[in-house]
This record gives structure tokens, sequence and C-alpha cells, in this order.
């Protein structure tokens, strides 16, 4: 059992007054973290003494501020373990990918490290006797709030990105991974000058009284509904908000492509981590002409995973995060089934302990149905069958969301058109997943607003000032 304790003003173990919070292993309900509860007045204090920290750090040479980054990643690195273990016991993940997902962080850190100290800002042409240049300048105290569905990879593309550009950061970690959370923020507090990062716990509640504090950028990944009550929040008190939030991805098979090798793309996008991934395939739009095949061999994936508790050897599809999410994504499914569509495999729910939901085709679906168009976020396989490409890019652009999409052809004129016109941040052809080093895009509409990750988030932590000096009285100097 973890016993976590918050780090305020550089200090372990203080504060609690709201209370005990208690995660349960997702595997088979045994309690795993124990977790003090910030209050809101914990809250403001620990943001006043964020504010002391803050000048100091600002002021550090960029250089050392990335030295202590990279200390900050070999501490991370000695635990990767530990930190493996932790998520895979907090919110279910199989433990080879919880490994990826924290090495995945480590490596964040270190790119950061590396990229921060060579962003520059412009020297501009002025009066041959003048200066004039723009440089970015650290923020000052930003607020890190995260999930829980890839916890150590997120968290450390929004601390590594804010620290290392010399803000100060109070970070709230997700009520179903604390003590992931309070592994990492002990391992980079050892890296760091004492008050420069700050943890504390608990619930929305806790979030919420974060989101509503003076701070200079609150930076939310996690759901759209709260994204959008941090946005109200900040909108109160004048702080940058930075939204990483919920999607819907579409997946689209045109005709002519191999029905096996686009069902192994849907299984992936879909089922991996339990589909408990921003940017999972949440619904497939898939040509008439290669439907049935499709179809058929998407249930054969579906059927051939090995589920069991993550920590288990060679298992790929672990629980849900807990009963309360899998109560969600089974409430979709059932009601698409009450609206007309057909299980073909999946959708029950299953007897005993844990959390566990069956990797879950579902067809005859319709664009309309609630499980179509809303973030189910969870190991299932809903698919329209369309009758030409311009219906599957028009329901695929039709959405709330702007994440991403997926388009799976082999017409060079159709990629054109699906990266052209589709309203998401990142378009992936011919492979759900994957991408360039260094990549970064804009989210759309309900998905969020800034960029959440790459090279371009160091700029969202800095302010950009110009600067215009003269010599005295007009002269020279
Ligand atoms: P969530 O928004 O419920 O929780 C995330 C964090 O916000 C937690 O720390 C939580 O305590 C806090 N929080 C909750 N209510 C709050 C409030 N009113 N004010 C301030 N903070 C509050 O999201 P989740 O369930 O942890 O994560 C799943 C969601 O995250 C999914 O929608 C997924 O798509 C999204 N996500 C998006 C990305 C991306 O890059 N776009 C990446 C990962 C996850």
């Amino acid at each position: 059992m973890y016993t976590v304790a918050q780090l305020v003003g550089g200090v372990w173990g203080v504060g609690g007054g709201g209370g005990e919070l208690v995660v349960h292993d997702p595997a088979d309900g045994s309690p795993v973290s124990s977790v003090p509860v910030a209050t809101a007045d914990e809250v403001g204090k620990a943001v006043e003494a964020a504010r002391e920290a803050a000048a100091e750090w600002a002021a550090t040479a960029p250089a050392a501020r990335a030295a202590s980054l990279h200390r900050a990643a070999d501490a991370v690195e000695a635990v990767t373990e530990e930190l493996a273990a932790a998520v895979t016991a907090e919110m279910g993940k199989p433990l080879a990918d919880a490994r990826g997902g924290v090495e995945a962080g480590i490596g964040t850190l270190r790119q950061y490290a590396e990229l921060a100290p060579l962003r520059g800002g412009r020297t501009l042409h002025g009066e041959t006797d003048a200066l004039d240049f723009m440089t970015p300048q650290p923020r000052g105290v930003v607020a890190a709030i995260t999930p829980w569905n890839d916890p150590v990879a997120v968290s450390c593309g929004l601390l590594g990105a804010a620290l290392v550009t010399g803000n100060v950061v109070l970070y709230k970690p997700s009520e179903r991974t604390p003590a992931t959370g309070w592994l990492l923020a002990r391992a980079l507090d050892q890296a760091l000058p004492a008050g420069v990062l700050s943890l504390l716990t608990g619930g929305p509640e806790v979030g919420a009284a974060l989101a509503g504090q003076e701070v200079d950028v609150v930076a939310h990944v996690g759901s759209t509904a709260t994204g959008r009550s941090i946005a109200a929040a900040a909108a109160r008190t004048g702080a940058k908000v930075l939204l990483e939030n919920g999607g819907s991805d579409a997946l689209v098979v045109d005709a002519g492509v191999d029905p096996g090798w686009a069902a192994a793309q849907a299984a992936l996008g879909a089922f991996a981590n339990a589909g408990q991934i921003c940017v999972a395939v949440e619904r497939i739009y898939v040509h008439r002409e290669v439907a049935d095949d499709f179809v058929a061999a998407l249930v054969e994936r579906a059927g051939a995973l090995r589920v069991g508790p993550g920590r288990e050897p060679g298992v790929e599809l672990g629980p849900l995060v807990d009963r309360r999410h899998r109560d969600h994504v089974h409430g979709q499914v059932t009601a698409a089934v009450g609206a007309g569509a057909r299980v073909l495999t999946g959708g029950d729910l299953p007897d005993g302990p844990g959390a566990f939901y069956p990797a879950t085709v579902v067809t005859d679906c319709r664009h309309d149905m609630t499980l179509v168009r809303e973030e189910t976020f969870g190991p299932v396989a809903p698919v329209v069958v369309v009758d030409s490409f311009d219906e599957a890019l028009r329901c695929a652009a039709d959405s709330p969301y702007g994440l991403a999409a997926t388009v799976l052809t082999a017409s060079m004129s159709h990629a054109q058109r699906a990266w052209r016109e589709l309203p998401v941040g990142t378009v992936k052809i011919n492979s759900v997943f994957g991408g360039a080093p260094g990549g970064a895009a804009h989210p759309r509409r309900a998905s969020g607003q800034g960029f959440g990750y790459g090279p371009e988030l160091l700029d969202e932590f800095t302010a950009t000032k110009a600067v215009h000096i003269e010599a005295p009285g007009g002269g020279h100097w």
C-alpha cells in the first residue's frame, strides 16, 4: 500500500486536512494507495509558497535549469520499475505498456532539457543606435492538472516544459493515480531547488480550487467537461489556459484496402490501453465493399486478445480504470443496442472482481448514436458502413471534437483530401499510431486549445517581451 504525501513550499508531508482518499486496484479491488486530500485553504497557501520561489528559479540561467531537468530525468529513470508498477496497480494498464509510458516520459524530460536553452527570441532591425529584441520569459506560477490514462508520460510533458522554461509548478495528479504522481514528484524534486515543484493531491475539488487561484497558467490534460470548467475559472483570474481534452477519433477504411490489415489497425487503435487513450479509435467508417471481411477479421482480433490483470506477463487487455468508468462504457454500448446496433463480440459485464470489460465490436451503428459521437474511452469498436469515401469523410469531420483521425486508403488523392479537409489536430494515413519526433498540433473545438506537447509546448509556458533600448537624450552610448 502506498502512503502518499503532499509537497508544499519544499516540505514533504504537509496538509491533508480534507481527509483521506483510497485508490483500489482495478484488477481485483484491493486497496492500493492512501492519499491526503488538500483543503482549499491549503491550496491557496501552496500557491503563495510557490510564488515565493518563482523569482529565483526564473532568474536561474537556462542552461542550469536544463542541467537540473537532466538530473531529474536520471532520478525518474532510477525508479522506472517502481513507477511502472504503481501505474499498473492504480489504473490497470499492462505492465509493459506502463513501462513504455515511463520511458516516454523520461525521453520527454531529456528532450526539453536539450531544447529549452536553444529556444531564444529574435533581434529586430530598428534605429542604428538602438537595441531592439524580443525575448521569452517564464510566465511564473503554473498549475499542472493531469489525468490517469498515461499518467507519467503526460505529466512529464507538462512538468518538464514548464519547469525548464523557468516556471514554478503546482502539480495535481489524477485522484485515480495519485501514488504514481507522488513517486514522480519525489524523483523530480530531488533534482530541483526546494519550492520549485509542489504536489497537491485529492479529487476534482482540489483541481477546481487550484484552477481558481491567482496563478499564471493552468495547464489541463483531461476531459472536455473539466477543461471547460477550468477555462471558466481562469476567465475570472486572467490565467492563461492550456487544454488538451477529449476526442472521438474516426478511422476511415476505404474501398480497396486489405480488410485483414485494416482490422489489425482498427484493433490496435480501439483496444490498446483498453481504449483509454485520447487518440484511440472511437468510431469506424468502413466502405461497404470491404465491410463484411473487415468486421469478421476485427471480431477475430478482439476475441484473440489476452485478458487479465496488467501485472501478469503477456496480458494485452487489462481492466478499465474503475467500475464507475466501466458503467459509463457499458451504458453507451447498451444504449446503442437499444437503438438498433448489434454486438458481435463482447458487450457484457464479466462476473468476478475488478473493472474488466471485454473487447467489443458493435455493428449496424449509425453516425448519430452517442456511442459513435461521444468519447467512450473503452475497448469498443463501433462500425458504421458507408457507401463512398465522400460519406466517410463527411461523417469523420462531423464531430464536436477535433483531436485526430486516421484514414486507411490506397488512393493518394483520398489521402490528400483527408489531411486537407479533416478539422482535427493530427491526421494519420495508413497507421493508427506513430509520427515523426518533434511533431505538435493544435487540437480543435472540444478537444482543447494550445500546443500540449512537442517543442512548441515550451513556448506555451513563456511570455514574449519586446524590448527597445535607446541611448539617453537620443544620443550615443
Ligand atoms: P478529468 O478531466 O476528469 O481529470 C483530469 C484532472 O482534472 C484530474 O487531476 C482531476 O482531479 C482534475 N479535475 C476534475 N474536475 C476538475 C475541475 N472541475 N477543476 C479542475 N480540475 C478538475 O479527466 P480524466 O478522466 O482523468 O482523463 C480522461 C480524459 O482525458 C479523456 O477525456 C481523455 O481523452 C483526456 N485526455 C486527453 C489527452 C490529450 O492530449 N488531448 C491526453 C490524455 C487524456
